[in-house]
C-alpha cells in the first residue's frame, strides 16, 4: 500500500511521508462525509447501578463510508482534531444528539440524558457555548438533558479560559463528567477548580477489577474520592455480571459497557429503553 499511496500523491514532495499523505486523505474524506451525510451517531446506554433503570446514553461517532464501510472514530477522529475538522463535526454531533434525546422520554425515561463527547480543540478553536446553544434550541430540550465529556487533555489548551466557560455552561445548566478518569496527568489538582458533575472511570481499570486487587483498589479509591467531593461516578468497560456485582459492592451509582448494551443505532436504542424499563 505505501507504493501505492505514492502514486495516488505523486505530486506531492518527496519528503512527505506516507502518514501525512494518508492523513490528508483521510481529511479530504472526512470534508467529503460531512457535506455528504456520512457520519450516523450511536447510542450506548448507561443504567443507574442500584435501580437498573437506564438513565442515559452516551452518543459515539461511526462513520459509514460507502465503500470501505463502518468506520471506528478510533482511527478518524485524531485527523478530525488534527485537520480542525473536528469543529464542524463536534457541531453536528451536537445537534443531532440534542434532537435524538428529545424523543426518549416518550420511550420510558424519566429524565432522559445524552452525553456527548467533546474534543479540546472545540474549546480552542470552536465557540462551544454558542455551538451547545444552539444546538439545544434548535431540539427544543432543556441543557439538564445534554452532558458534556471532557478528557483531561482539554487543560493542554488555555486552562482558565477552558475553566471560565465550563463555569458559564454549568450556570446555563448543562451537566459536565470528566471522561477517562485515572489515565489524565494532575487528576487531583483539576478536580479542585474543576467544578465537574461527574466522574468516568477508565475501562482500564474496569475490566479486570475481578481478577486484577490494583485495579479494584483504585476503582474503590476513585469512588470514594468522588463522593468525598459530592460527585457520581459512572464505570465504563463493564463487560461481565461479576465486575458489575463487584461495582455495586463499591457504591459506584452508574455502569456502561457491553454487559449492558453494545453501542447502537438509534432506532435499536428506542427498542431497548421499551423492553428495558
Ligand atoms: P470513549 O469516549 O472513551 O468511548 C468509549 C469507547 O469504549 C467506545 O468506543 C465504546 O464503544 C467502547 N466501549 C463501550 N463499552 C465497552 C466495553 O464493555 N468493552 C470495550 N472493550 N469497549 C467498550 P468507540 O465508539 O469506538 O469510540 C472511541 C473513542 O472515539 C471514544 O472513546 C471517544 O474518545 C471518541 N469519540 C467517539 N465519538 C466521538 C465524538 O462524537 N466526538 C469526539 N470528539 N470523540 C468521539
Ligand atoms: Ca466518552
Ligand atoms: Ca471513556
Ligand atoms: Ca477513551
Amino acid at each position: 500500500a505505501k507504493s501505492e499511496g505514492r502514486d495516488t500523491y505523486r505530486f506531492f514532495n518527496e519528503e512527505m511521508n506516507y502518514e501525512a499523505t494518508e492523513q490528508l486523505s483521510i481529511s479530504v474524506g472526512l470534508r467529503k462525509a460531512l457535506e455528504h451525510h456520512q457520519f450516523q451517531l450511536f447510542y450506548q446506554p448507561q443504567l443507574d447501578i442500584e435501580t437498573g433503570r437506564v438513565v442515559g446514553a452516551e452518543a459515539l461517532i461511526r462513520w459509514i463510508h460507502p465503500e470501505t464501510g463502518m468506520i471506528s472514530p478510533a482511527s478518524f477522529i485524531p485527523v478530525a482534531e488534527e485537520s480542525g475538522l473536528i469543529v464542524p463535526i463536534g457541531e453536528w454531533v451536537l445537534q443531532e444528539a440534542c434532537r435524538e434525546v428529545s424523543q426518549w422520554r416518550d420511550a420510558g425515561m424519566l429524565d432522559p440524558v445524552v452525553a456527548v463527547n467533546l474534543s479540546a480543540l472545540q474549546f480552542a478553536r470552536g465557540n462551544i457555548e454558542q455551538a451547545v446553544n444552539d444546538a439545544v434550541m434548535a431540539a427544543g430540550i432543556s441543557p439538564s438533558m445534554l452532558e458534556l465529556e471532557l478528557t483531561e487533555s482539554i487543560m493542554i489548551h488555555d486552562t482558565e479560559s477552558v475553566l471560565a466557560t465550563v463555569r458559564r455552561l454549568k450556570q446555563q445548566g448543562y451537566q459536565f463528567t470528566i471522561d477517562d478518569f485515572g489515565t489524565g496527568y494532575s487528576s487531583l489538582q483539576y478536580l479542585k477548580s474543576f467544578a465537574v458533575d461527574k466522574l468516568k472511570i477508565d475501562q482500564s481499570f474496569v475490566r479486570d477489577i475481578i481478577n486484577n486487587e490494583d485495579d479494584a483498589a483504585i476503582v474503590r479509591a476513585i469512588v470514594q474520592m468522588a463522593k468525598g467531593l459530592g460527585l457520581k461516578t459512572i464505570a465504563e468497560g463493564v463487560e461481565t455480571a461479576e465486575a458489575m456485582a463487584e461495582l455495586k459492592r463499591y457504591h459506584c451509582d452508574e455502569v456502561q459497557g457491553y454487559y449492558l448494551g453494545r453501542p447502537m443505532p438509534a432506532a435499536q436504542f428506542i427498542k431497548y429503553l421499551r423492553e428495558h424499563q
